[in-house]
């Protein structure tokens, strides 16, 4: 082909001829070459109860042939164009003894260019193998991800901490299952959110009947202040903290360095404290984190998960950046139906939606079929009340610190979707900005912002009775 780009050479066939084969040779010396020369740049693993990856990253696509065995499960990944290398070697000394899934891993020279890696799993597992383009700070990744044969269920999960906090004398071997440890104690909120659950609706089911159901009144006849009368508004409030980005995807970095991933999920954390903490008109509430760790979780999952767990409210926690170090100030953002309210909104949500490129989402799992579903089914409720938290929350930032924006402001964030629960996502600062950095990292800020949010979320329950809407909707 490169021959017949130059017509303007003037000798025919057997000059023609040598040019063609001249270029095949080209051709196959730079296979060769990609098959010698790809260098390992990176290992990374992120270890989670949910799933834990395993990312290799390089300068060129890595091919690789993946075996699954099951007794002892174990992954086995051939890798080819590679030769042993010590940033390979590092994998092994990478996992964790306390990883969830991964026993341990193994590497070896399989045969010249070939590379095995054998991943041992602690429990049978489901896991999924691909590559991910360029993009960030990234070159080309494999990925491998460890998900247990049996699922994490946030509302599992949700339980399970409720009871590790609410029975702190009980051994803790059996604190991963759900059974209550005293299932009688009076005002066991455990008691409730397992009530609640086994009779409230899925998302998109019918509203529940007025009165609990007769498998529901152990619990309810059993609290104190012998209230006789079990209302709709007598169970834990859930809000649903979203720390954004994780694992693979840093999030903004500031000038010296803080990861916007590591702020947030500490953010997160206080605000989880003085949730556990609190109660709104005698109900207790509870906080659920979308993210507890240090692992990407995709936008669409941390949706799913808020509605698993029938979220009445979801806040998405995260720390601005620009291209200028001036740009400064808190900003509150709402879902919206038609266009961005401004041109930097529809900025920061296209930024914000692109977690999912940097993070690492298997472009063949379901995740991204979950999101579509949910992108159309955003209403017009949902919004409304998402601007109303928006303000609240605005407000108390406002009184602790600078605004970037003194309204909500609203864009397509794909982390707001639920249809039925009011989200918000809050960047509480400029990571960008070397004063509003220096903050972030200060844990007096972060506690002043956890109260400010705190503040927040009790006006809006205040304002909007969580039973009654959560209902209705
Ligand atoms: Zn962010």
């Amino acid at each position: 082909m490169t021959a017949d780009a130059h017509p303007a050479r003037p000798p025919r066939s057997p000059s023609r001829r040598s040019l063609l084969q001249a270029g095949s040779l080209v051709l196959l010396l730079g296979t060769q070459q990609i098959a010698r020369g790809a260098s390992i740049l990176a290992v990374r693993v992120w270890p989670a109860p949910e799933y834990s990856r395993v990312t290799i990253e390089s300068d060129t696509k890595l091919v690789a042939k993946q075996f699954f065995v099951t007794t002892p499960p174990r992954l086995a990944v051939d890798i080819e164009g590679i030769d042993l290398s010590p940033e390979l070697r590092e994998l092994v000394a990478k996992v964790k003894p306390d990883d969830p899934n991964i026993a341990g891993i193994r590497v070896g020279q399989n045969a010249p260019g070939v590379v095995r890696l054998v991943v041992d799993l602690k429990q049978a597992a489901q896991p999924q193998v691909f590559t991910l383009p360029p993009i960030a700070a990234y070159q080309h990744r494999l990925v491998f991800d460890l998900y247990p044969a049996e699922p994490v269920d946030p509302l599992e999960a949700l339980i399970a901490e409720r009871l590790r906090d609410t029975t702190p004398a009980a051994p803790t071997a059996g604190a991963t299952t759900a059974q209550p440890a005293k299932p009688h104690e009076p005002a066991d909120p455990l008691g409730d959110l397992i009530a609640q659950h086994a009779h409230r609706p899925g998302p998109s089911a019918t509203p529940a009947p007025a009165e609990p159901t007769p498998a529901a009144p152990p619990v309810a006849a059993n609290r104190p202040g012998g209230r006789a009368t079990a209302t709709q508004t007598d169970r834990i409030i859930i809000v649903a903290l979203d720390p954004g980005h994780g694992g693979e995807d840093p999030g903004a970095i500031g000038p010296a360095g803080t990861r916007e991933k590591d702020v947030v999920l500490r953010v997160a954390h206080l605000l989880r404290d003085r949730i556990n903490a609190t109660t709104v008109g005698g109900n207790p509430m509870r906080a659920f984190l979308t993210r507890d760790g240090d692992y990407f979780v995709p936008l669409g999952t941390r949706v799913e998960k808020a509605r698993r767990v029938q979220a009445d409210l979801f806040v998405s926690i995260h720390a601005d950046a620009f291209t200028t170090p001036a740009a400064r100030g808190a900003s509150v953002f709402a879902l919206s139906q038609s266009g961005a309210s401004s041109t930097a909104a529809r900025w920061l949500a296209n930024k914000e939606n692109q977690a999912d490129l940097v993070g690492g989402l298997n472009v063949q799992s379901k995740d991204r079929h979950v999101q579509r579903a949910l992108l159309d089914m955003s209403t017009t409720a949902q919004i409304n009340d998402s601007l109303a938290l928006g303000t609240v929350l605005l407000g108390e930032i406002g009184n602790i610190g600078r605004l970037h924006k003194p309204r909500v402001e609203q864009a397509g964030f794909a982390v707001l979707k639920a249809p039925d629960i009011p989200s918000v996502l809050v960047e509480t600062a400029f990571i960008s900005n070397p004063e509003e950095e220096a903050r972030l990292r200060s844990s007096a800020y972060q506690q002043q912002l956890a109260d400010a949010l705190m503040r927040g979320i009790t006006r809006y329950f205040a304002k909007n009775p969580p039973l009654a809407r959560s209902r209705s909707v």
